[in-house]
């Protein structure tokens, strides 16, 4: 994988371009490619962008989103426009098993892949080109570095700044996690002079919860979490009755894993839910417990230091012994923590 700045004299071509994103978008991947999206197309390149799956509603108010394609829905369109690629941008993720059934016509694809991902272990053999970097907050920070760095600044509207602006505020944990470095803050007080309303962005991400959605929280947080005090430990398990008595949809549950961190000690923070297929897992951790290493080594997944996640195909309570297992056997470093 060359360096991205060997792209920059390239950008004045026109080119057909496919920007894509991991499985099940969250915030930063649909805020980066978006933004890219909305930047590419004002150099006269005839971009796409593609999602491996669908997303959660409460995206649907970015800019662009209608257009884009759910790979699920129309895979013969997706797979025409990845073949006839010259470019391909992977945003936000790092192994192209992360984009599921996408997966073999990327690997396939005529295209030059290039890489845009803040995560760790990145499969570098697989990009012509990139920019893998886990300094950073988001990989909505990185395309705006790429866009700042390849000497488009002008060429941020307020659609660029609203989708990157998503991104940076959902993978910070609205400008709160130990990521949000002084040139995050710079480059969101560039996006407001460029004219964004950042509290409507705001206000689309989190105030936009139906009512089943704060209820299934609320039954959450009273019976599905469990709190090891010992192990400054809490993990919720959340099996796949509740989601279809609540009526829980993709995205409902993004941000949940959260929630025990804010409980006084807790420095380990996870999440098991049953999504019948399979069993979803989400691990948070505070102060120095890696749970990059923890996801890989127990779950196979992996992620961020403080920010992983990955899959079983086990039964739930199978999933939640191995969780408390490996809490166990992670004792010395989950139980010396000072407050
Ligand atoms: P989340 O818990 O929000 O699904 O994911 C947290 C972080 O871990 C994200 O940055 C996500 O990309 C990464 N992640 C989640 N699941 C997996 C997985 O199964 N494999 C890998 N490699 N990373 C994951
Ligand atoms: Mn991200």
């Amino acid at each position: 994988m060359q360096p991205i700045n060997k792209i920059y004299s390239q950008l004045t071509d026109p080119k057909k371009i496919v920007i894509t994103m991991h499985q099940k978008p969250d915030g930063d991947a649909m805020g980066s490619t978006l933004g890219l999206y909305h930047f590419l197309i004002q150099l006269g390149h005839k971009a796409v962008v593609i999602s491996p799956t669908n997303w959660a509603d409460f995206l649907n108010w970015m800019p662009g989103v209608k257009e884009v394609v759910d790979y699920e829905q129309r895979t013969a369109a997706a797979d025409a426009l990845i073949a006839e690629a010259d470019w391909i941008f992977c945003l936000d993720f790092n192994i192209l098993s992360r984009t599921k059934r996408m997966e073999s016509k990327l690997a396939n694809a005529a295209a030059q892949r290039i890489l845009i991902d803040h995560h760790q272990e990145p499969e570098s053999d697989k990009f012509a080109y990139g920019n893998s970097d886990t300094g950073k907050s988001s990989t909505s920070e990185m395309v705006y570095d790429f866009i700042e760095a390849s000497g488009y600044d002008d060429k941020i509207n307020t659609a660029v700044a609203e989708c990157l602006y998503t991104g940076v505020m959902t993978d910070t944990g609205s400008f709160r996690f130990p990521s949000t470095t002084a040139s995050v803050h710079a480059m969101v007080a560039n996006l407001k002079s460029k004219g964004l309303e950042h509290s409507k962005v705001h206000e689309h991400i989190y105030d936009n919860f139906l009512e089943n959605r704060f209820r299934f929280i609320g039954n959450v947080l009273l019976n599905r979490m469990e709190v090891f005090y010992e192990y400054n430990t809490a993990l919720i398990s959340i099996p796949q009755n509740d989601l279809i008595k609540f009526n829980i949809t993709t995205g409902d549950t993004e941000g949940l894993v959260n929630y025990p961190l804010s409980i006084k000690g807790i420095k380990l923070a996870a999440i098991i839910i049953d999504r019948g297929e399979e069993r979803k897992s989400s691990f948070r951790s505070k102060d120095g417990f890696d749970v990059n290493t923890f996801a890989r080594k127990y779950f196979n997944g992996g992620g961020h230091f403080n920010a992983s996640g990955g899959q079983n195909k086990e039964p739930l309570e199978e999933v939640v012994a191995k969780f408390i297992k490996a809490m166990k056997e992670n004792r010395d470093q989950l139980s010396n923590y000072q407050f």
